[in-house]
């Protein structure tokens, strides 16, 4: 079969990751979460004493990292200089420091590569913030994600709290609205509904619905 691709695009929470898994567990493809590649950036960046506020900062940081992505049991694991760092890209911290980074040219310009690769060897399910508007536009189905920025505050709240992390929903509100700012506002590839995407509030609905409708779209 030729190969094919589908675009999920949203901001934070809107549900892209759990929903693009499994989309391409039913259809038998890999699942590529590009935000786990800014998110490597950002660890790198706190790990080695780089400041992720400043572009000069984060340049220089940049020649050092290579990142790979690679599949264990069907499930993706990032690799920040041949160290698997899947598990320690989760925190306030680093999600901060990605958002940070992914404003920068170049930090865009080298994942945006790797993301193209990916989809050239691969049929490929792809969430991400730019995917249907600049890194596939030719995607066969271009999804948006969207929820209330109370419903998504209230999913990462729930999903932190599950895995045994104290947080505060207020808090995580706070960082989900200034995440979508800094997404949507820069010069860059900015999170934007590609126009020929179709738009899903996920609000009211559950996965199972999210999915099914996809599938349907399919
Ligand atoms: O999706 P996730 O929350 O893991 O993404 C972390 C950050 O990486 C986002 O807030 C966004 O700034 C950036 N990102 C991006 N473009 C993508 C994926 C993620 O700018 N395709």
């Amino acid at each position: 079969m030729e190969r094919f691709a589908i675009a999920i695009d949203g901001p934070a929470g809107a549900g892209k990751s759990t929903i693009a898994k499994l989309l391409a567990k039913r259809l038998n493809i890999i699942y590529v979460d590009t935000g786990a590649m800014y998110r490597a950036v950002a660890l790198y960046c706190i790990e080695n004493a780089f400041d992720y506020n400043k572009k000069e900062d984060v340049e220089r940081a940049l020649e050092n990292i290579d990142i790979k992505i690679v599949y264990q049991d069907d499930n993706q694991r990032i690799l920040l200089n041949n160290r698997d760092v899947t598990d320690l890209i989760r925190t306030g911290e680093v999600s901060k420091g990605s958002s940070a980074v992914a404003t920068i040219y170049a930090v865009r310009i080298k994942m945006v590569e790797l993301q193209r690769n990916i989809a050239k060897e691969n049929s490929v399910v792809m969430d991400g913030r730019d995917i249907g508007t600049y890194v596939l536009p030719d995607a066969n189905l271009k999804i948006f994600l969207t929820a209330s920025v109370e419903e998504r505050a209230r999913r990462r709240y729930n999903e932190l709290m599950e895995k045994g992390i104290e947080c505060n929903l207020e808090q995580i509100k706070k960082e989900i609205e200034q995440r979508d700012k800094n997404d949507s506002s820069r010069e860059f590839a900015p999170l934007r509904k590609a126009d020929d995407a179709i738009e899903i509030d996920t609000t009211n609905l559950t996965i199972e619905e999210v999915v099914e409708k996809i599938i349907a779209l399919l």
